[in-house]
C-alpha cells in the first residue's frame, strides 16, 4: 500500500516494516529515504504512529471516495504483462478478444478511459469504441458531446452565447480508427500501448492531450477480419505456408472493399461508423490508419495528391496539411526514415472511410505504413544512393504479388524511389522491416496528431465553426436551394432507399405534404426535399450531382494519371432515381415535415381472389417474387410486358403472405383474371397488345456462385446482393465445378468479375496450401460446357466474359481488348444505357437508365453463327455515353453492347460488360442480373 504525505510517500509492507520514499530530483522514481519499524526507539515509534494515523485517514478516503481516486496505474497491467509478449514482437499477434479484454481492464482501472460497445459486427463480434480524456472531461462527457454537436449545428445554428461557450469549453474531438483492412494488422496491436500510455502516464504531454482533446478510438473497424487474419497467420506460422495469402475475404462479404462503402452503408460496420460520426460524436478530426505495400516509403501522411474535389471546403484540405505535416515532423524528429506525402492517394473520391468526412466538414486523415508479412519480418536489399536503380519490367500489382508469393523468403528488390525531394526528404533505402517498426511509426504519428489537436484546440473549433457557418449560409444564396427527389419514380421504393442512405450520413430530409411546382416542374405530395442550408449540404450535393473528374497529367505530353478509385458515384443515377437540383426557392406556404425516421413506401392488397398481380419494376420486385416462391411451392409467376412496366401474376400462397408483400415490400396487389398469363389491367395503364415476354417460375432458381481461392471481392458483393433479395445460392469451388453434373443441381451459374487466368489457374505455388491451389482448369470449362448443353444459364460478370468468349463458340467480340490507357480508360464511370425491355432479361426496366462501368468489356456481335441467337439486352447510346465521371475514348463505346444474351439451345450464356451489382450500389441494374437468374424455364 502507498500513501503520499507531502513530497514523501510512506509504504507499509506486510511484515510491519514501513518505508519513507522521497522523490529523486531528476525523475519520477523514488528512493528509500529511511525505514522504520514500531519496534525501534520511542521517538521513531511516535513518528511511526503519526504517519500511520495519517495513513489510515488517507486509506479511508481512498476506499470511500472512488470519485477522488487518481488513476490506479498500479492496477493496470502493461500490455506486455497482459499478453506475455511485447506488442509488435516478431510472429506474435493479439487476437481481437484479447484486445477487447485489455481495453475493458484499462477502462475499469482508469477514470480517463470509457469503454463502449457500439454494436455487433457481421459475425457477431463486439464493435467497440474507447472515449479517452482527462478524468474531469470524462465526468463531463455528455456536456462536452453536446458542445461538439452544437459545433456541427445539430438542432440549429448555435446562439452567440452557445458559440462562445463552445470556443471556451469545447474540446478538440479526434477519432482514430484502425485496422479496417485486416492484413494491415499493426494498428490493432499499436492501440494496446497507446491506450495504456494515455491511461497511466502523468507526463505534461499526456496531461495536455487529455485536458484539451476527447480522443475517440475504434481499435478495429473490422473485428471479424482481425480474427480471420490472426487465425490464418497462426495456423501457417512456422510451416512452409507462412507467407500464404488468405484464400477467402477478410470481411464476411466484401473484403478490402469495406473501405468503399461509406456512402452506401451496406455493411453493419459502415453503419456503426456512420452512426458514431454523424449522429453521435461529430468528431472534427478523423484519422484512419492503414498499411501499404512493402517496397517503398515507410509511411504516407497527409496531404494526399491531386485532383481535389471542389465540393470540399478549402480549409479542410489546409488542415489535412497542418495535421499530416505535424505527424511527419514528429517522425523526422524521432529519426525515422521514408516519410512521404503528396503521393498515390488522390483527393477526389468519396467512399473511403476518412475521406468521407471531408464533405461533412471534418478533417479526415490517412496514414499508410509499409507492411511486414503480417507479423513476420521482411528483408529488403539496400539501394545504392546516387546510382539509378536497374530498369525493371513494368509489372502490375497482381504480377508483383504473384512473384512474391512464389518466392516468399527472397529479400525484396531494393526500393526504386530513392530521390530525396520536398515530399520525401529522407527516402527509405531498404533493410529489415518488422511489425514492431509499424507499431513504432503508428505510435509516434498518433501521439503527434493528438498533441497537435490539443495545441490547436481553440483555432480548430473557431475554424470548423466558420466552415459550418459558411456552408449553411451558402445554401441560402447559392445556385441550388434544395435537392428534390420526387416520390413518383420508376420504382418509388428506390427513392425511399436513397433517402435512407442520405439520412445515415446525417443529411436532414423533409417531405412535402401537398403537390408543388418549382423551376416549372411539378411534384406530387410526399416528395422529398433536401434543403441546402444545412451543415452537411456539401455531402448531399457531391453524392447526388454528376461528377466531372479533372484529368491530371504530370507533363503536357504525359498520359493522364489514373485516379485512386472510381470517378463517379452519383447515387440517384446508380439507384435509378431522378434527382433534381432546384434553382428557385420552394414556393412559400408549402408545408414540409422534417423526416424523423426512415421513409417507407406502403403497399396494399386490393380486392380478393386466389390469383393476383402486381407491378414488376425495380429490384424489390424480385424480393417479392422470391418470397412468394419460398412460401408457396404452387406459386406461378408470369411476367408479361405491358408498355414499360411488366406485371407479375401469381397464385398459390396464403393471404397473409400476400399481405406481407404489401406491408414489407411496398407492393400494390390487385386481383388478376384466372386465365393463364392474362393479367388484370393496372389502373391508368391501358392494356396494350404487346409481344409478350413471359417467364414462368414454379420454384426458386437454383444458383451456383463460383468462389475461387483468390479472395474475389466481386464474389462477396454478389453473395451479399443475392441474400438481400432472397435468392438462395450455393458457393461453387474449383473441385465442385470440375466434378461436373452441374445441371442436376443448378439452373444458373454465376462467374463473378475475375480475370480468366485466375478462374482457370488460380494461385498455383508451392507456398499455397494444396487444397487452395489451382483453378477450374480445362476440366472445369468442359463441365460448364456440359451445363449449358443441358439447358443451364451461365452468367459471366465483367472480366470473366473473356473466358466465355475465348472458350465457347459465341458470336461476340470484346472491343475493350487490346486498347491501351491512352485510347480507352474508364476507372469507375456511370454510363447511359438503353435497355430492350421486351427481352426477358430487360423485363421491368425503363428503356433508358444508367449502368456502372469499370474498365470491363464492351461488345460487338459477330455475324455467321446460325446455331445461336445473340441478343443485345442493353447497349450504350450512339452519343452522350457518359452520364457521370471520367471516360477516355467515349466514341469507341457509342452504340456498343453492354449486356448480351446468347441462346445456345437449350442453354444460354449471358455476358455482363457493365457491372450490374457493382458494390451493391447499382440498384438500377440489379433487375438485369435478377432477370437472367429467372431466365431458366423451371420445371418441377
Ligand atoms: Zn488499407
Amino acid at each position: 500500500m502507498l500513501i503520499g504525505i507531502g513530497p514523501d510517500i510512506a509504504a507499509f509492507s506486510s511484515s510491519g516494516l514501513f518505508y519513507i520514499l522521497r522523490p529523486t530530483k531528476l525523475n519520477y522514481s523514488f528512493k528509500v529515504a529511511t525505514t522504520f519499524s514500531n519496534k525501534e526507539t520511542p521517538m521513531r515509534s511516535r513518528l511511526f504512529r503519526v504517519y500511520r494515523a495519517a495513513g489510515v485517514i488517507i486509506v479511508v478516503v481512498f476506499l470511500c471516495g472512488p470519485q477522488l481516486r487518481a488513476t490506479a496505474a498500479a492496477d493496470i497491467p502493461t500490455p506486455q504483462q497482459f499478453l506475455g509478449f511485447r506488442v509488435g514482437e516478431d510472429k506474435k499477434l493479439a487476437r481481437w478478444e484479447k484486445i477487447v479484454e485489455y481495453m475493458q481492464i484499462i477502462a475499469r482501472g482508469s477514470n480517463r478511459v470509457k469503454f463502449r460497445e457500439l454494436g455487433k459486427t457481421t459475425n457477431n463480434n463486439p464493435f467497440i469504441l474507447l472515449e479517452i480524456s482527462s478524468a474531469e472531461n470524462i465526468k463531463n462527457l455528455e456536456h462536452l458531446k453536446q458542445l461538439e454537436q452544437k459545433l456541427y449545428f445539430l438542432g440549429g445554428a448555435p446562439t452567440d452565447s452557445e458559440r462562445d461557450e463552445l470556443f471556451r469549453s469545447g474540446k478538440a474531438v479526434v477519432l482514430v480508427s484502425c485496422n479496417i483492412h485486416s492484413t494491415e494488422i499493426g494498428s490493432s496491436q499499436m492501440v494496446l500501448e497507446l491506450v495504456h500510455r494515455l491511461a497511466t502516464e502523468d507526463s505534461p504531454l499526456v496531461k495536455k492531450i487529455l485536458d484539451n482533446t476527447i480522443f475517440l478510438l475504434v481499435p478495429s473497424l473490422n473485428p471479424d477480419g482481425q480474427i480471420i487474419v490472426t487465425d490464418w497467420y497462426n495456423k501457417n506460422l512456422g510451416t512452409e505456408y507462412e507467407a500464404s495469402p488468405l484464400p477467402w475475404l477478410y470481411h464476411p462479404y466484401i473484403g478490402h472493399d469495406n473501405n468503399r462503402d461509406m456512402y452506401m452503408f451496406t455493411q453493419k460496420e459502415s453503419q456503426l461508423t456512420a452512426q458514431l460520426l454523424w449522429h453521435d460524436w461529430f468528431p472534427s478530426v478523423w484519422l484512419d490508419e492503414h498499411q501499404m505495400g512493402s517496397q517503398g516509403a515507410r509511411i504516407f501522411v497527409m496531404p494526399a495528391t491531386d485532383p481535389i474535389n471542389q465540393n470540399v471546403h478549402p480549409l479542410i484540405y489546409r488542415w489535412n496539411g497542418i495535421l499530416g505535416q505535424a505527424q511527419a515532423a514528429a517522425l523526422e524528429a524521432a529519426g525515422k526514415e521514408g516519410i512521404i506525402y503528396n503521393s498515390t492517394y488522390t483527393n477526389f473520391w468519396q467512399g473511403a472511410m476518412a475521406w468521407s468526412g471531408w464533405w461533412h466538414n471534418q478533417v479526415g486523415l490517412l496514414t499508410e505504413v509499409a507492411s511486414a508479412r503480417i507479423a513476420s519480418p521482411l528483408e529488403q536489399r539496400r539501394a545504392q544512393p546516387g546510382r539509378p536503380p536497374a530498369p525493371a519490367p513494368e509489372e502490375d500489382f497482381q504480377s508483383q504479388q504473384r512473384r512474391q508469393m512464389e518466392n516468399p523468403n527472397e529479400p525484396l528488390p531494393p526500393p526504386r524511389d530513392i530521390t530525396p525531394r520536398t515530399e520525401y526528404p529522407r527516402p527509405w533505402l531498404g533493410g529489415k522491416w518488422t511489425l514492431r517498426d509499424i507499431v513504432d511509426y503508428e505510435l509516434i504519428a498518433t501521439m503527434a496528431l493528438l498533441e497537435t489537436a490539443a495545441d490547436y484546440r481553440e483555432q480548430l473549433l473557431h475554424q470548423i465553426y466558420e466552415v459550418n457557418r459558411a456552408t449553411v449560409e451558402s445554401g441560402l444564396k447559392g445556385d441550388t436551394t434544395a435537392i428534390i427527389i420526387s416520390s413518383k419514380q420508376h420504382d418509388s421504393r428506390e427513392a425511399a432507399h436513397l433517402v435512407e442512405r442520405l439520412q445515415m450520413a446525417g443529411i436532414e430530409v423533409s417531405q412535402t405534404e401537398a403537390p408543388f411546382e418549382v423551376d416549372g416542374k411539378s411534384y406530387p405530395a410526399g416528395t422529398f426535399v433536401i434543403p441546402m442550408n444545412q451543415v452537411f449540404a456539401r455531402y448531399a450535393k457531391d453524392l447526388l450531382e454528376k461528377q466531372t473528374y479533372p484529368e491530371v497529367r504530370r507533363g503536357p505530353n504525359s498520359p493522364p494519371e489514373p485516379p485512386y478509385d472510381v470517378t463517379a458515384w452519383s447515387l440517384g443515377m446508380q439507384m435509378g432515381v431522378d434527382v433534381v437540383f432546384a434553382k428557385k426557392p420552394l414556393p412559400g406556404g408549402i408545408s414540409v415535415t422534417r423526416l424523423r425516421s426512415t421513409p417507407k413506401v406502403n403497399g396494399e392488397v386490393r380486392g380478393e381472389g386466389k390469383r393476383f398481380s402486381f407491378d414488376y419494376g425495380g429490384a424489390d420486385s424480385a424480393a417479392a417474387i422470391n418470397r412468394l416462391l419460398k412460401a408457396g411451392g404452387e406459386a406461378e409467376i408470369v411476367l408479361t410486358s405491358v408498355g414499360e412496366k411488366a406485371r407479375v401474376s401469381a397464385t398459390g400462397v396464403q393471404r397473409d403472405v400476400v399481405q406481407g408483400l404489401a406491408r414489407d415490400l411496398g407492393v400494390v396487389i390487385q386481383p388478376a383474371s384466372a386465365s393463364n398469363g392474362k393479367l388484370g389491367t393496372a389502373p391508368g395503364s391501358p392494356e396494350k397488345p404487346t409481344q409478350p415476354s413471359t417467364v414462368r417460375l414454379l420454384r426458386t432458381p437454383r444458383i451456383g456462385l463460383y468462389q475461387s481461392w483468390t479472395a474475389n471481392m466481386d464474389e462477396g458483393w454478389t453473395r451479399w446482393v443475392l441474400e438481400q433479395y432472397g435468392f438462395a445460392y450455393t458457393n461453387l469451388h474449383n473441385g465442385d465445378i470440375k466434378a461436373g453434373r452441374l445441371r442436376e443441381k443448378f439452373d444458373s451459374i454465376i462467374l463473378p468479375d475475375q480475370q480468366p487466368r485466375d478462374i482457370l489457374n488460380g494461385f498455383d505455388f508451392k507456398t499455397i496450401r494444396e487444397e487452395y491451389r489451382g483453378g477450374i482448369g480445362e476440366q472445369g470449362v468442359d463441365a460448364l460446357r456440359q451445363f449449358i448443353r443441358e439447358g443451364g444459364t451461365l452468367i459471366a460478370l465483367g472480366a470473366s466474359c473473356d473466358l466465355m468468349i475465348d472458350k465457347f463458340p459465341i458470336p461476340v467480340r470484346n472491343l475493350k481488348r487490346g486498347l491501351n490507357r491512352d485510347q480507352h480508360f474508364a476507372p469507375g464511370t456511370i454510363l447511359r444505357i438503353q435497355v430492350d425491355n421486351s427481352h426477358p432479361i430487360g423485363l421491368g426496366m425503363p428503356a433508358e437508365t444508367y449502368g456502372f462501368y469499370n474498365n470491363s468489356p464492351f461488345f460487338s456481335l459477330v455475324e455467321g453463327f446460325s446455331s445461336q441467337k445473340a441478343s443485345v439486352v442493353a447497349r450504350y447510346p450512339n452519343s452522350d455515353v457518359v452520364a457521370s465521371g471520367w471516360l477516355k475514348g467515349e466514341e469507341l463505346m457509342a452504340g456498343r453492347a453492354a449486356v448480351v444474351s446468347i441462346e445456345m439451345y437449350p442453354g444460354r450464356i449471358v455476358l455482363f460488360g457493365l457491372r450490374p451489382q457493382h458494390r451493391a450500389q447499382t440498384h438500377a441494374t440489379f433487375p438485369l442480373l435478377f432477370n437472367s437468374l429467372y431466365m431458366v424455364e423451371l420445371k418441377n
